[in-house]
Parts: C-alpha cells; sequence; structure tokens
C-alpha cells in the first residue's frame, strides 16, 4: 500500500475481484480499491492458480532459474497507480524466508505479512488487518502461511518450555503465542522442533479459516482459500502442509 492509498480521492472507484469481495460482504460504501490497478488480466484467478504460480516460482528458485523481468523498472511504472498482487503470505521476520525470492515473483505480486515465527494473532491488529486487507479489498484468492525450518521463534517457544526460558520484552509474546503448537507437537513421533514448527502452521491455518468476520466469510464463500506451507532452508524448497 502506498502511503497515500487510504485518501478518500484515490479511493473512488469499485472495481475488480476486492469489490465483489466487499460487495458480498455489504462493506461496499465503506471498502474500494485504487482506481488504476495493475493489468489484472495477468493475474492468477483462483487459488489453485496462485498457488500454482507460486510452486513454479519456488521451483525456479531451487533450480537457480530465476526470471528478473518482474522486478524491472517497466514492471516499476506499470504498478505505481496500484497494487494486484495474487496471494497474501503471512511469513517469518527471518531474513533467509524473504517470499519475493523464494518464490521468483516481481513487484506487486506478493502481499506479504511478516511476522516473527509468522504467528496468526486476531488480537495484533497489524497482523490480521493486513491479510484482511490482502483477501478482502485486494482481492487475493489465496492467504498462505508460511513457516520455515530452523524457526528461531519456534525453538525459542520450546526453551521456554522444557527450561522455563524467559525472554525481555515483547518477544516473550510471540515465544509465547507459538506455545501452544509445541504442546500440540509433543506428543508426536519424529523432531519436535520440525512438528511444532507444522502444527504451528497448521493452528495459523486453522485461525485464519475461523477468523471472523472477513477471512471466515470469504473462505465459506469459495472466493478465499487458506494453505499452510513449509520452506526448507537447506533446499530451497517449500512444500505444502495438509
Ligand atoms: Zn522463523
Amino acid at each position: 500500500m502506498s502511503d497515500n492509498s487510504f485518501s478518500r480521492r484515490n479511493f473512488i472507484k469499485i472495481s475488480g475481484v476486492g469489490a465483489i469481495a466487499a460487495a458480498s460482504l455489504n462493506l461496499g460504501g465503506m471498502l474500494s480499491i485504487p482506481e488504476a490497478l495493475a493489468d489484472e488480466s495477468k493475474r492468477p484467478q483462483n487459488a489453485d492458480e496462485a498457488l500454482q504460480v507460486l510452486m513454479e516460482g519456488n521451483k525456479r528458485f531451487v533450480n537457480s532459474m530465476k526470471k528478473d523481468q518482474e522486478r524491472s523498472a517497466e514492471r516499476r511504472k506499470e504498478v505505481v497507480a496500484g497494487q494486484n498482487p495474487f496471494v497474501s503470505i503471512l511469513a517469518c521476520a527471518d531474513s533467509r524466508v524473504a517470499p519475493e525470492i523464494i518464490f521468483d515473483q516481481g513487484i506487486g505480486d506478493l502481499f506479504v505479512v511478516r511476522v516473527a515465527g509468522n504467528i496468526v494473532n486476531p488480537t495484533n491488529y497489524g497482523i490480521q488487518g493486513s491479510l484482511e486487507y490482502g483477501a478482502l479489498v485486494l482481492g487475493t484468492p489465496l492467504i498462505m502461511v508460511l513457516g520455515h525450518s530452523g524457526c528461531g521463534a519456534v525453538t525459542g517457544a520450546i526453551e521456554a518450555l522444557q527450561k522455563g526460558t524467559e525472554f525481555p520484552g515483547s518477544i516473550n509474546n510471540i515465544v509465547q503465542a507459538i506455545e501452544p503448537a509445541v504442546v500440540k507437537a509433543k506428543g508426536e513421533k519424529g523432531n519436535l522442533l520440525h512438528n511444532s514448527i507444522i502444527s504451528n502452521v497448521q493452528i495459523g491455518v486453522d485461525k485464519l479459516n475461523n477468523s471472523d468476520p472477513i477471512i471466515s466469510d470469504l473462505v465459506k464463500k469459495g472466493k478465499v482459500k487458506v494453505v499452510g506451507a513449509n520452506y526448507d532452508l537447506k533446499t530451497g524448497e517449500v512444500k505444502l502442509i495438509s
């Protein structure tokens, strides 16, 4: 979103998928999207297409066959007037997990929310509201919660539960938000960190699917799909979590 995206002058016309979503919630009078959007015809039209584009991009990244044209000066000009991303992604703040890079996408393709531990916290208006904006106003048909191997935030939650480690300031709040995932993973076979990372994503997907009133409604109406995935730091591969 540009700084002036919320100004009245720029919000004068409702169009595109976001408008349909807004109208379906009877929020048409309150919400609209910028008048000039990047070419919508090029964008994946549904969640399955969006997922396919992401996974193909990840394959290019893994095989070092990245495309660069989406980051050109031409592309930059194309999206000045408005954005038209095809997916909203909640990813960890970890410096090694940059969604545009690991999915080989360009400027204006991904609406990304990043927070340590990729936690879904409905009481955090910054995370929640951003994902709602992506799904409802920008009309992304797909929301992805993306965890990753070796996540420090999840490791912290394990340490907090096993050793009683306390973290300073708000770091402790993040760790506490992940603890239910560790508790859930404890009884499972295999590596506790890996299983906790997976269950943290699953809990996030579940929370978003039931997140009232906006995302749950879009999911029920089949306009938005929420998926979980895990990124492997070593191989570069993203795998879907069922
Ligand atoms: Zn992480």
